[in-house]
């Protein structure tokens, strides 16, 4: 079979030597690969490229389109752009794989019996980046989730079960609270549950998931979550699993994917032998996975169990009793490679098979467009000095042409008509206009309304259109509504 090319990069601080242990594993293990290395990271930012990667680096990825890649450091100061999150973009790497594992009892852990697989939406979401300051006071994140989105990385997730022989998908969601966002999230999972009846399926609010995760992960085998839940909760994960130098990860796009530890670069420890190469060599496990290798992904994994089921440990997981040896990076390479072609004994053995041919954006539904009707318009204006029943008699009188002020909202919260003397208020409210009749409504009358309230003086931040979709409302209610 043909040797896959590959790109690699050896990062900062431990990064060198990790990647050299790592690739010393796999070259002996027989893994099919050319090696295209690039510069990224400290070195490359402070020769002035902000992403801390050349463009002309990117060139090897786009041939390769498989990334695998040591911790870099972050230059202290601002201006430098995160090479995780460009690179996640440019690639559109729209899944973050981490399995969290449990070695016990050869590595401490206050839950022997965790093996869960997070499955963050790697792409959408608050990290959409759109953020505008409002007022004086207010500042506002947009909370972006797209059908396809979530239908990509929660089949992703199924697939992922199914491929690993896992059990069940769990869904954190907050849908509770943000019905349309984390709305559509939850109800695709239901939807594409539906496809996977050989797996369980469960939802959970994610304050009490996380709750239960950090306390009982053993009730969980793959969790799949948007952006931000995937970000800190994968972390925690990692964390009390009791080996967040021992996670690799993967982000996987349709195209690309990059493969790496879940920890930094530790420049404290860098250059003398001591890091643990693990996090990166797990990382490059799933690549092997990843480039139809799963041969020697099996081969690698279960000669790393063997070696940490044997003792063998870098000083960062050493633990008196329990460790036989304390080695450093090469010598932990060298053990593993000692013991390719064996499986352990106490620790469950890994198995792999190939990854799908299939694309998921393939498999994303040809849905056609439901019909969208305008309905009215919120329109946020900055005012201050008076109170909501002030104010919304002001604003009632740009009341006409078909349309009427049906509520007024401050910080989410419905203050006018009938609103409740105590609510807090700030600078911008949200005053929600609607047909006199209750049904459609033109374009033309927002345009009109927007220049009578100009006119009138009042200084308007952003309107938001409200349509219903097939006859369903497309917008949330105020609270209090
Ligand atoms: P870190 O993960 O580098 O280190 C945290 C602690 O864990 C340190 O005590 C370190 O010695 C230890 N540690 C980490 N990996 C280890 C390993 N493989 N073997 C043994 N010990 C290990 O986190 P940090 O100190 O917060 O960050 C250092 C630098 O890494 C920063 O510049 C940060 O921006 C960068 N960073 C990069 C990535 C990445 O490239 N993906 C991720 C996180 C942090």
């Amino acid at each position: 079979m043909a040797n896959r090319a590959i790109t690699v990069a050896r990062g900062d601080g431990i990064g060198p030597e990790i990647m050299d242990a790592t690739l010393h594993i796999l070259k002996e293990a027989g893994a099919r690969i050319d090696i295209e290395e690039i510069e990224i990271g400290e070195k490359v930012y402070l020769r002035g490229y902000t992403a801390g990667v050349e463009p002309s680096a990117w060139e090897s990825l786009q041939r390769t389109k498989v990334f695998l890649k040591a911790p870099i450091t972050t230059p202290q100061g601002g201006g430098f752009k995160s090479l995780n999150v460009t690179t996640r973009k440019m690639f559109g790497l729209y899944a973050n794989v981490r399995p969290c594992v449990a070695y016990h009892p050869y590595v401490r852990t206050k839950h022997p019996q965790m093996d869960v697989v997070i499955v963050r939406e790697n792409e959408e979401d608050l990290y959409a980046g759109i953020e505008h300051r409002q007022s004086d006071q207010v500042y506002q994140c947009l909370k972006l989730i797209t059908r396809p989105g979530c239908e990509r990385i929660v089949r992703y997730a199924f697939e992922y079960a199914r491929r690993n022989n896992r059990k069940k998908v769990t869904c954190f969601t907050k849908d509770n609270i943000m019905k349309l966002t984390d709305g559509i999230f939850h109800k695709v999972f239901d939807e594409i549950a539906a496809e996977y009846p050989d797996i369980a399926n469960e939802h959970w609010i994610v304050d009490i998931g996380a709750a239960k995760l950090a306390d009982t992960p053993e009730a969980f085998d793959v969790i799949v979550m948007p952006n931000l839940y995937g970000d800190i909760l994968s972390d925690v994960a990692a964390q009390i699993a009791g080996s967040v130098g021992l996670a690799g990860s993967a982000n996987i796009g349709e195209k690309y994917a990059m493969f790496e530890a879940i920890h930094g670069s530790a420049p404290r420890r860098a250059g003398q032998n001591l890091a643990n190469p693990s996090g990166l060599l797990l990382g490059a496990v799933m690549m092997l996975v990843h480039i139809d290798q799963p041969d020697i992904a099996e081969r690698v994994h279960n000669a790393w169990l063997k070696t940490i089921e044997d003792g063998i440990h870098t000083y960062d997981i050493y633990s008196e009793g329990v460790s036989k040896e304390k080695v450093g990076t090469k010598e932990f390479a060298q053990a593993v490679v000692a013991r390719l072609g064996q499986k352990p004994e106490k620790l469950k053995p890994v198995t792999y098979s190939a990854a799908p041919k299939q694309t998921l954006t393939s498999m994303v539904s040809a849905r056609p467009p439901q019909k969208k009707e305008l309905v009215g318009v919120d329109i946020f204006i900055n005012w201050w000095g008076g109170t909501a029943e002030e104010f919304g008699r002001l604003v009632e009188k740009y009341n006409g042409d078909g349309l009427k002020l049906v509520m007024i909202s401050n910080r989410g919260v419905k203050v006018y008509p009938e609103g409740f003397p105590d609510t807090t208020v700030c600078d911008t409210w949200r005053c929600r206009f609607q047909s006199e009749s209750g049904g459609a409504i033109a374009p033309q009358q927002i345009l009109n309304l927007m220049k009578r309230i100009t006119e009138g003086g009042l200084d308007f931040t952003k309107i938001e259109t409200l349509c219903n979709f097939d006859g369903q409302a497309g917008f949330s209610l105020g609270q209090g509504q």
